[in-house]
């Protein structure tokens, strides 16, 4: 298994549309381990779309509790748990993940009890290992390393951008953030930047589509970066590809993949990337969009 990353979920925010993408999730094979980053909604149907039994579920890594990237972490692990999962799956996320899970498995107590007598299953509840973490190294085991460094994504305090270091490579994921420099660092050199994107031509017409006007415009030029700025944070990093994901607006008629790539471009030279959902990015790839 050579190391690749799927996109399966592109969209930012948790609203979906006839036709639509999804929102966010991410599957990246490294080190011969599949880790799933971020479960909004879609996670377990973008996974099976993407060959993966979900038997083989071993990681998964939550960026923030915001819902486009956490809705689905229960429903996940509880599909994969009925697909026959044995081993033990860890689930990596920011304070708040644990009751998160301990919530879900609340809400389906009487389905999982009744599985347990009914169909011999093992106990889901001592099959997920919750570790929360903060910044600095969230994991390291056979080469892999993961570290984690807090953006700025207000009103959420605890939003973590991931680092993924090994030989086969080096790919880091912005998560939800506004325009953040430190990123450049945390991103130096790396082979792929998952980064998120906005573009200022579709925010005014996706506000007045969803209909809560000036506060929501407001959350999203606070909290969010545009393109350009994903550019210059890429361009600043050194790295070998730039992703464009968790794409604000991202099911907009008006909006085309030429947009995307005229605003990064304004600011990052290199290999680029506009997500779409099932999208597959191979790091040895060199070519551009
Ligand atoms: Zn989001
Ligand atoms: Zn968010």
């Amino acid at each position: 298994m050579s190391a690749r990353l799927v996109l399966l979920g592109s969209k930012g925010g948790p609203a979906i549309r006839p036709g639509g993408p999804w929102p966010t999730s991410s599957l990246l094979e490294i080190a011969g381990r599949r880790i799933v980053i971020d479960c909004g909604l879609g996670v377990t149907r973008g996974l099976t779309d993407a060959g993966m039994s979900l038997k083989a579920l071993d990681m998964i890594v939550v960026t923030h509790l915001h819902s486009d990237h956490v809705l689905e972490l229960g429903p996940l692990i509880h599909t994969a748990w009925t697909a026959g999962l044995a081993d033990l799956v860890r689930v990596f996320g920011p304070a708040g993940t644990r009751a998160c899970w301990q919530g879900f498995l609340q809400s389906m107590a009487f389905d999982i009890d009744i599985r347990i007598v009914d169909e011999g299953r093992p106990d889901l509840r001592r099959l997920v290992d919750v570790v929360e973490f903060s910044d600095g190294e969230v994991f390291s085991q056979d080469g892999l390393t993961v570290s984690a460094l807090r953006v700025d994504h207000p009103p959420v305090t605890d939003c973590f951008a991931l680092r993924f270091d090994h030989a086969e490579g080096t790919v880091v994921f912005s998560s939800d953030t506004a325009y953040f420099p430190p990123l450049a660092d945390f991103a130096s050199g790396a082979d792929i930047l998952v980064h998120e994107a906005m573009l200022a031509a579709g925010v005014d017409r996706l506000v007045a589509r969803t209909g809560n006007g000036a506060r929501l415009k407001e959350h999203l030029l606070a909290s969010h970066t545009f393109a350009e700025q994903a550019g210059a944070i890429a361009e600043a990093a050194g790295v070998g590809r730039l992703v464009l994901h968790h794409l604000i607006p991202a099911d907009d008629p008006e909006v085309s993949q030429a947009d995307w790539i005229t605003a990064a471009r304004k600011s990052w030279p290199g290999a680029l990337t506009v997500a779409s959902d099932g999208l597959v990015v191979e790091f040895a790839d060199d070519s551009s969009v």
